[in-house]
């Protein structure tokens, strides 16, 4: 799994799964110097492999949603006395010029959830500008502060259309690669997408959003075709499943919530293979307290979703050969037979217009 990489969201010293992974780090966690320490030390002691440093949007985003400021002053700290936010892209270089992240993702303001057309493209354009200079002015700051560092531009776009214009008013910039929000983004449009982002080879594509099975398999293919010389992925699944005491399937990563209030046949094994679950059966995962369950799953869950990551793209040699291990794994997986009509469309239409696929999978 050389070019796929899956890095684990929400890492700290109390739930830290298991050694020698990926990790993801928010700006917020690196705010103060002992905070930026703090992370360091355990980036050392999980012996992290690559390291990603989020751009803060994901803050400003559920401030936004609570009805929140989130301010932008240079001069400021990012956490002011009065539990005030405040970032810009200079906050967000001078904490990767010291963390020395693998990849540091551009400082973005993402786009609402909204319910019509209409009002997706007035989000769209209201963001459009500050999205746009917070990425030129953050890719710019990277080359000259920490040049040794990846600068990942966030696309927020919620259509093809929204897509085309992003970028197209990045034009002229040089990035390593992007990042690509898929909240409410069905298997079409992310094939749609990543197809787009292939054309105009960009090398590192890392995909920002819930970490399930058919978007994982897309993800795969792309990576293990060769089609970028990265893609990667962000998991939080792992620790929000473990808190509601959700189990995630070693076959397909469907969260089954396990407590004591579970109702489990006893023919039901546990035939997970990871270290964790060795001689560790359903009854004992829903006997256990909640706080050593919590614990035990958190393992569990990531170790399942680099395992499902590995499988899927060791299955991604042909079209076929996915296709056939997706509908093994998760039979009753809706989504999968659409993921694999549309990786198909693609493959055959990746090196034409991409209007003439855009047409097909919208
Ligand atoms: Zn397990």
């Amino acid at each position: 799994m050389n070019n796929f990489h899956v890095f684990h969201a929400g890492v700290n010293f109390r739930s830290y799964p298991f050694k020698e992974i990926n990790i993801l780090s928010n700006p917020i966690e690196n705010a103060s110097d002992d905070l930026l320490e703090n992370t360091k030390r355990m980036i050392k002691t999980i012996k992290a492999t690559n390291v990603i440093l989020d751009s803060g949007g994901n803050t400003i985003f559920n401030r936004e949603q609570k009805g929140k400021e989130t301010t932008c002053d240079k001069a400021m700290p990012i956490i002011s006395d009065k539990g005030k936010i405040n970032l810009t892209p200079h906050h967000v270089i001078e904490i990767a010029r010291k963390l020395k992240p693998t990849a540091v993702v551009a400082l973005d303001n993402p786009l609402q959830k909204k319910k019509n057309v209409l009002e997706k493209e007035m989000e769209f354009k209201k963001k459009l500008e500050i999205n746009i200079a917070w990425a030129k002015e953050t890719v710019k700051m990277g080359e000259k502060d920490c040049p040794e560092v990846s600068v990942l531009v966030p696309i927020q776009a919620s259509s093809f259309e929204q897509m085309e214009t992003f970028l197209e008013a990045l034009s002229g910039l040089k990035i390593s690669g992007v990042s690509l929000p898929i909240r409410n983004m069905g298997p079409r449009a992310l094939v749609l997408f990543l197809t787009r982002l292939q054309q105009l080879q960009i090398s590192w594509v890392h995909v920002l959003g819930t970490t399930c099975f058919t978007n994982m398999a897309i993800a795969a293919f792309f990576a293990r075709q060769g089609l970028f010389e990265v893609v990667s992925m962000d998991a939080m699944t792992w620790k929000e499943s473990a808190k509601f005491s959700g189990y995630l399937s070693p076959h397909n990563l469907c969260s089954h919530k396990i407590n004591n209030e579970t109702v489990i046949e006893a023919s039901i094994e546990n035939d997970c293979n990871c270290r964790y679950c060795k001689n560790v059966s359903f009854e004992s995962i829903k006997e256990a307290l909640y706080q050593e369950r919590m614990l035990a799953l958190c393992c569990h869950n990531s170790w399942v979703t680099e395992s499902v990551a590995g499988e899927l793209y060791r299955n991604a040699g042909t079209l076929d050969q996915l296709a056939n291990f997706m509908n093994h794994k998760s039979p009753k997986e809706r989504k999968s037979p659409e993921a694999i009509d549309a990786i198909y469309a693609a493959e055959e239409m990746k090196d034409q217009n991409i209007r003439k696929l855009q047409l097909l999978l919208e």
